[in-house]
């Protein structure tokens, strides 16, 4: 299995960071999770096309999450020959967001129906709303989900992959809980997207300081994985924005806490378990 920090930005622009977005590739699986700004840049540097991926996860649905959605639903759909329905998974009000995306394509559709005499019908996505405690299969991979804290975001949820003989949860946004603390037991890996409170608490604007109570911080995620006795902790996310020659700094803070392997890094980092 191998799992690739596609885009390891935030909501922040950042011109070398693409938004949220994870990469997770086993034998013939690739699933994409989150889909953030510049997610299908990223997703070919990763030498993956749309019309390749398995499926689309989505953690919640907080805008930096989901900016790009439009954009998978759409080039999947120009680049593949015939039919190749694409399945959305994500918490409930996934089929509202899916719909809403569809709709703001409505004139690129019309335009593309009527250009091209080869192509018969419009993008085909099928939402899939679960929820904490689902279990469903999807190719050769197993798939549990779980619940997470990112209130006052609900529902939001965390996806682990089985595959290849080994585990990856894919946590998401929120603070440390009980229900991803029992998702991630015995994990091979766990994506964690992060924050440094130490950093954010130094920028006096309100509206920044609010994202403290709802996301991991570097050492909650590095507990979090050492808790549940995981083999590798991958970081992501970075706010603010991870500067090049913090990688060290960022590193400590989550080793200590955690003895096991830390990850983190530019997009398209990537780890084989
Ligand atoms: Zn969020
Ligand atoms: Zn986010």
């Amino acid at each position: 299995m191998r799992v690739t920090l596609l885009g390891t930005g935030s909501p922040i622009p950042d011109p070398r960071r693409a938004g949220p977005s994870t990469l997770v590739q086993a034998d013939g699986l690739s699933v994409l999770v989150d889909c953030g700004r510049g997610v299908l840049m990223r997703l070919a540097g990763a030498g993956v096309l749309p019309p390749m991926l398995t499926a689309v996860f989505l953690t919640h649905l907080h805008s930096d999450h989901i900016t790009d959605l439009g954009d998978v639903i759409t080039t999947r759909w120009v680049m593949t020959p015939g039919p190749n329905p694409l399945k959305v998974y994500g918490p409930v009000g996934t089929a509202e967001v899916v719909d809403a995306t569809l709709a703001s394509l409505a004139p690129d559709i019309r335009y593309r129906l009527d250009h091209h005499d080869d192509l018969t019908e419009g993008p085909q996505v099928e939402a899939v709303e679960v929820g904490p405690g689902d279990e469903f299969a999807l190719g050769p991979a197993s798939v549990v989900v779980g619940a997470t804290d990112h209130r006052p975001v609900e529902p939001t949820v965390a996806f682990r992959i089985e595959a290849d003989g080994r585990s990856l949860v894919l946590g998401g946004d929120g603070i440390p809980c009980a229900g991803l603390d029992a998702l991630c037991a015995g994990a091979d890996a766990y994506v964690q997207t992060v924050i440094r409170e130490d950093l954010v608490r130094l920028v006096p604007n309100p509206r920044f300081q609010d994202i403290l109570d709802y996301h991991s911080t570097v050492e909650q995620a590095a507990q979090t994985a050492a808790r549940a006795g995981v083999g590798t902790l991958l970081l992501t996310h970075y706010v603010p924005p991870l500067q090049p020659g913090q990688e060290d700094g960022w590193r400590a803070l989550a080793a200590a806490h955690f003895g096991g392997t830390i990850v983190l890094g530019e997009d398209l980092t990537a780890v084989d378990l």
